[in-house]
């Protein structure tokens, strides 16, 4: 079998309308994708499925760096790929040419993501099982050979890596189990952007905590006697025993982030996300060494799997928030787990945006099933927008993610709302 054509499509959610996405450096956000579909040509019309996150202007950038890997793809044994998932992801991440415009950062990653993960997606569909349990039924050998181990032997070498996951590889069943029945635990972030009034966030924070959810975030960096306002209010709705993330989108310089997260410290932020620029790791650790207890979260902005390796080295961050399409699709993802487990730093990937919360639902329980073995301080992010378009949307359920059963990836949008929001020519844009 192999690919016989590789699709790339501009699709845009006009969220910006409701201001829902908002936060203090994003402000108009129109939630988009790059979307990627891998044809085959079996005949049996399974296709494969993957997007990149981006929020309007410039997904146009990534569909043309979709484009350019289509040689890389098409013509492609789809055995061949699977066989060897490291060489494939090479292929597209270090292009001798390509790379130039990279090498693993920026638009052409971010489409190396869309493609790869569109690739696992129709692996996932061709076995039948949902990604999580693809992943959660490779032996730590089959692990250890996707993984592009370039760079991070330094912290984690193959065979460290192959004993993290055969020293978890006995109970990955107990784990499983215990997800299918309970879920995966969550918290929302979709009741506190920052273009939401103070009546809006109150509806939705009571309306959050009577669905049972216990950990909610809200943006802040907008100024810091508005943000120290929001905060006493959302501290006040919650009670002191609930979860309040605060997430300043990479707002302030390093000694504006300290002065900020003394003046909201005594609100109790379980986290507080991207202080500063995303790519400032001696920043982070400068932050996190001076706000301590609170802890730092960053990773929605990190680009590779050698920025999240210095944050570990540096212990400039307390929580991993990697993105499932902002890394080059699974491959990378399983070396971030793997460090993270390492390092033992708690993984809660980033998942406001369109499809995020349906692709990083199957990373997190792979994690706890093969990797960390944990969910102390693990959740993963939930935003409420958009999986309408989605044949097979996320459930939550009282605050943890139902495990996904479908085959797949879960990021298939409906062809109807491809048809409506596909950019500039869809029915609603064309309007
Ligand atoms: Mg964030």
């Amino acid at each position: 079998m192999k690919v016989s054509d590789l699709v790339a499509l501009d699709v845009r959610f006009p969220t910006s309308v409701t201001q829902a996405g908002s936060d203090a450096v994003h402000t108009d956000p129109d939630y988009s994708a790059a979307y990627a579909i891998v044809r085959t040509d079996a005949g049996d019309g399974v296709e494969g499925h993957g997007l990149t996150f981006t929020i309007g202007r410039g997904t146009e950038v990534c569909v043309a760096a979709i484009e350019a890997l289509k040689p890389f793809v098409v013509g492609r044994d789809v055995d061949d790929i699977v066989g060897d998932w490291r060489a494939f992801s090479l292929s597209l991440t270090n292009d001798s040419q390509l790379r130039w415009i990279g090498p693993e950062k920026g638009a052409i990653h971010l489409a190396g993501a869309a493609v790869i993960n569109a690739l696992w997606d129709l692996h996932a569909k061709r076995e039948k099982k949902p990604l999580w349990k693809v992943l959660a039924d490779m032996s730590p050998r089959q692990l250890v050979d996707v993984v592009d181990f370039r760079y991070i032997t330094d912290a984690l070498s193959p065979d460290e890596a192959l004993d993290l996951l055969e020293s978890r590889a006995p109970t990955r069943a107990e784990r499983e189990a215990e997800l299918l029945r309970d879920g995966y635990p969550a918290y929302v972030t979709s009741v506190g952007w920052i273009g939401y009034d103070d009546a809006t966030i109150e509806r939705l924070c009571g309306e959050a905590m009577a669905d049972g959810w216990s950990a909610m975030k809200m943006k802040v960096g907008q100024g810091i006697d508005d943000d120290v306002r929001r905060a006493r209010l959302l501290r006040a709705l919650l009670g002191p025993e609930n979860r309040l993330m605060m997430d300043a989108n990479q707002k302030w310089d390093v000694d504006e982030a300290i002065a900020s997260i003394g003046r909201l410290a005594p609100f109790d932020p379980y986290w507080m996300e991207e202080p500063t620029s995303p790519d400032d790791v001696l920043g982070h650790k400068a932050i996190a060494h001076a706000v301590a207890p609170v802890r730092l979260a960053t990773g929605e902005h990190a680009h590779n799997r050698v920025m999240f390796k210095q944050f570990f080295q540096a212990g400039a961050i307390g929580f991993c928030q990697l993105d499932a399409c902002r890394l080059a699709g699974v491959n990378e993802v399983l070396a971030v787990l793997l460090m993270a487990a390492k390092f033992g730093v708690p993984v809660c990937p980033h998942a406001g945006g369109v499809g995020l919360c349906e692709y990083v639902q199957h990373i997190s329980a792979f994690d706890h099933i093969a990797v960390s073995g944990s969910l102390d301080d693990r959740m993963v992010e939930y935003a409420g927008h958009l999986h309408e378009h989605f044949v097979d949307p996320v459930e939550v359920r009282g605050g943890r993610y139902v495990l996904p059963a479908a085959p797949g990836y879960s990021v298939q949008m409906q062809p109807a709302s491809l048809a409506e929001f596909s950019f500039p020519h869809g029915t609603y844009w064309a309007s």
